[in-house]
């Protein structure tokens, strides 16, 4: 069976700066990609914020630059997903795409999370085009626009008061009659005069020739007859929460209800020594790409600390 002293799990800012710290440190790491290589940032257009990239980087070039900077330093990247996972005592073993199953010394899990969709087939159609789950990566694009986000928890009050900043106007599509994030979120979103909260309100379905130009809206009424109409808006923002792709450790690995990995404080040190979490699958609450990138940092020190406490 293979052994690796430090294996890597996701190929997102965590897992490549993880790597590129690992690799410098002659830990000889080993990053599987994961079901999307170069994580979340793939998916989205132009990145504006990521310091050292003055006019903007694509995601997927920016990706692609980290991935050459860990390739640089040595880094053995490989397609495969980790399917299975045995963390009750080390070396760890993980199994990669149902079939072979490595050893591994020390574990940085960067594995990420997924932002949900409402499950309506026209999302994956204007993906891109209008439909977007991060308002902090495409909300530039909706200056003096019209958009709508859908939730009501802390993330989409948190996004529509940063969206109000660059946009028009905003509605925000709260399913029940009232809002659940937190009181002091409410009072900010209640106060921005260009917010309007349409509660009790769902999105059936999305229109538009080129990209996103309206919503299809549903009213619950509670009356037999809901009341349909359509909102005419320019991008569509969704916020209604994000699954951390945590699974296959939750039998090992201690995890909150929505299953992302707690760590120790600020560190990655998670309740199993050696094991480590950095990024997306371990912070529900600043999910930036310069977050997930510092925390792979801090994974990578923490890992060669831990191997070198072995030998
Ligand atoms: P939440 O789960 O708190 O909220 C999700 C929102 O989306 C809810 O209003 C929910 O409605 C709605 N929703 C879920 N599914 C659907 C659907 N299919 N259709 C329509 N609406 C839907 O997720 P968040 O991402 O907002 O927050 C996650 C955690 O992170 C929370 O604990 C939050 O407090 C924390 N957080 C903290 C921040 C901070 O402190 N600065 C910033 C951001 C997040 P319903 O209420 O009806 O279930």
């Amino acid at each position: 069976m293979e052994k690796i002293r430090c294996l890597i799990l996701g190929s997102g800012p965590a897992g490549y700066t993880a790597a590129i710290y690992a690799s410098r440190a002659n830990l000889s790491p080993v990053l599987y990609e994961g079901i999307q290589p170069g994580g979340q940032l793939t998916t989205t257009t132009e990145i504006d914020n990521f310091p050292g990239y003055p006019n903007g980087v694509s995601g997927i070039q920016l990706m692609e630059d980290m991935k050459k900077q860990a390739q640089r330093f040595g880094t053995d990247i490989r397609f495969g997903i980790a399917t299975a996972a045995d963390l009750s005592k080390r070396p760890f073993r993980i199994t990669i795409d149902g079939e072979k199953v490595v050893e591994a010394e020390s574990l940085i899990i960067a594995t990420g999370a997924k932002a949900k969709y409402l499950g309506i087939p026209d999302e994956t159609k204007y993906a891109g085009m209008g439909v977007s789950a991060c308002a902090t990566c495409d909300g530039f694009f909706y200056r003096r626009k019209t958009v709508a986000i859908v939730g009501g928890g802390d993330t989409a009050c948190e996004e529509a008061v940063y969206l109000s900043g660059l946009a028009e106007k905003v509605y925000m599509i709260v399913r029940k009659d009232f809002l659940r994030a937190s009181k002091i979120m409410q009072d900010t979103v209640f106060k921005m005069p260009n917010i309007g909260i349409l509660f009790n309100h769902n999105v059936t379905g999305i229109y538009g020739k080129e990209g996103v130009e309206g919503v299809h809206l549903v009213k619950n009424s509670g009356l037999p007859n809901e009341e349909k109409y359509d909102l005419a808006v320019d991008g569509l923002f969704l916020a209604i929460g994000h699954e951390p792709n945590s699974g296959i450790f939750k039998d090992y690995l201690d995890t909150d209800e929505t299953g992302y990995i707690i760590t120790q404080g600020s560190t990655p040190l998670t309740n199993i020594p050696g094991v480590f979490a950095a990024g997306d699958v371990a912070d529900p609450v600043y999910r930036q790409a310069t977050t997930a990138a510092g925390s792979g940092c801090k994974a990578a020190i923490e890992a060669e600390r831990f191997l070198s406490s072995l030998d």
